[in-house]
C-alpha cells in the first residue's frame, strides 16, 4: 500500500537539504540572484549558464545596474544564451521594480506575476526560494516527478493538465521550506527521475509514495504530444567586406533576434537583388560553408558568401564596422558558422 502524495514534503525537503547542488544562486539566493538565475534556465542548461551568471552578476550586480545597463552591454553579456526577448524583459521588468516597487524586487507572487517575463513557474520560484512563500513552481521536472507519482498519463502539453498539477503541488507545498520542497521535486527530477530514461527509483526520497516506482512503466510517462514541425527557411547569409570593414545590419524591432545587429541576410530566392538594394556593389564574390540553426518554431539553412563590395549608398538600418568595433557587437548564435570565419583573416 502506498503512502499519501499530500505527505512528500517531509522526506522530499530533507532530501534535498542533503543532496542539494551547490550553484552561485543557491548559495546567495538573494530575489535577484535567484530572478536572473531563474530566467537563464528557461532555455539554458544549469552548467552552461553558469559562467554566464558569474559574469552577469560581476557587470550588473543590483536591479538598479540592471535597470541602467545600455543595450548593447546587455545583448553582449547574453551573447550565446538565446532568446534575446528574455533579456530584454528583464530589464523591461528592472526598470519597473525601479519605478513601481522601490528597487525592490516584490515578495508576492502576484506582483511577480506582474512583471515582463515572469510567468507563473518563475513567480512560483522566485516567492518561495528568495521569499519563502507558499508557492507552487511548475517547471518540466516537476511535472514529470508528479505525472509519475500519480501514475497520470495525461498529456502534460494541455494547459488544462498542467494547470491541474500546479493545484495539485499548490496544495502540498509546506507552509516551512517551501523553497526547498520546490527545488527538491526539480533536483529529484534532474538527478534521479530522470527524462527519457528509466529513473533511479532505488535512490528516491518519495519510493513509498509513487504509483510507478521501480516499474519499467515510469519511463514513458509523462505523455507529451508531438510540437508541430518547424518551417525550414533557406536563406543566403552575406559576409561583405567594404574598404576592412564587414557590413551589419539591425533587424526591426518586432518579431524574430528583435533589433539585434546581424549579419546581412535574404531568402536564398531574393539573394541576387540584395545587395544592390542595400547599397552596395560586389567586386568579388566566394562561396562559404552552409550553416543551419533551429529556433523554436523556424530553422534556418544557410549557404554564405563573402562578397568584397565598393559602398554606394547605404541604408539606415546598415552599418560599417572595423574588426576591432566588431568585438561590442553580440550578434546572434545563428550566425555562428559565419561569425567564427570573420574571426579569421576576413577583415
Ligand atoms: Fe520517479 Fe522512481 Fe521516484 Fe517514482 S520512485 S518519483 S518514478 S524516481
Amino acid at each position: 500500500m502506498k503512502k499519501p502524495i499530500t505527505e512528500i514534503s517531509a522526506p522530499l525537503v530533507s532530501w534535498y537539504q542533503q543532496h542539494e547542488r551547490s550553484f552561485p544562486w543557491r548559495e546567495d539566493p538573494s530575489p535577484y540572484r535567484v530572478w536572473v538565475s531563474e530566467i537563464m534556465l528557461q532555455q539554458t542548461r544549469i552548467e552552461a549558464a553558469l559562467p554566464y551568471f558569474e559574469r552577469f552578476m560581476q557587470t550588473l550586480p543590483t536591479v538598479a545596474d540592471l535597470a541602467a545597463a545600455p543595450e548593447d552591454v546587455l545583448l553582449k553579456l547574453w551573447e550565446g544564451l538565446g532568446y534575446y526577448s528574455r533579456v530584454r524583459n528583464l530589464q523591461k521588468a528592472a526598470q519597473m521594480v525601479m519605478r513601481d516597487f522601490g528597487g525592490e524586487l516584490p515578495d508576492k507572487y502576484e506582483q511577480l506575476l506582474t512583471l515582463p517575463g515572469i510567468g507563473e513557474y518563475t513567480a512560483g520560484a522566485i516567492a518561495s526560494i528568495a521569499f519563502g512563500k507558499r508557492a507552487a513552481a511548475v517547471d518540466g521536472n516537476v511535472l514529470r516527478v508528479m505525472a509519475r507519482l500519480t501514475d497520470d498519463a495525461t498529456d502534460v502539453m494541455q494547459p488544462q493538465n498542467r494547470k491541474r498539477v500546479t493545484a495539485l503541488v499548490q496544495s502540498i507545498v509546506p507552509e516551512q521550506h517551501a523553497g526547498d520542497f520546490n527545488q527538491g521535486i526539480m533536483e529529484l527530477g534532474e538527478t534521479v527521475c530522470l527524462p527519457n530514461a528509466q529513473p533511479r527509483c532505488s535512490e528516491c526520497p518519495l519510493f513509498d509514495y509513487c504509483a510507478v516506482a521501480g516499474l519499467e512503466r515510469a519511463r514513458d510517462l509523462p505523455t507529451r504530444t508531438k510540437p508541430k514541425q518547424r518551417r525550414v527557411e533557406h536563406r543566403t547569409v552575406f559576409i561583405v567586406v567594404i574598404d576592412d570593414k564587414v557590413l551589419l545590419h539591425r533587424r526591426p524591432q518586432k518579431g524574430l533576434l528583435g533589433g539585434m545587429w546581424e549579419l546581412p541576410n535574404v531568402e536564398s530566392d531574393h539573394a541576387e537583388d540584395a545587395l544592390s538594394q542595400w547599397g552596395v556593389e560586389a567586386v568579388d564574390t566566394t562561396l562559404l560553408p552552409n550553416g543551419k540553426h533551429v529556433f523554436s518554431h523556424v530553422e534556418w539553412h544557410m549557404e554564405g558568401r563573402l562578397v568584397k563590395a565598393k559602398r554606394l549608398t547605404l541604408q539606415p538600418e546598415f552599418q560599417l564596422v572595423s574588426k576591432e568595433e566588431l568585438a561590442g557587437y553580440a550578434l546572434p548564435t545563428a550566425f555562428r558558422t559565419y561569425s567564427d570565419i570573420l574571426k579569421e583573416d576576413v577583415l
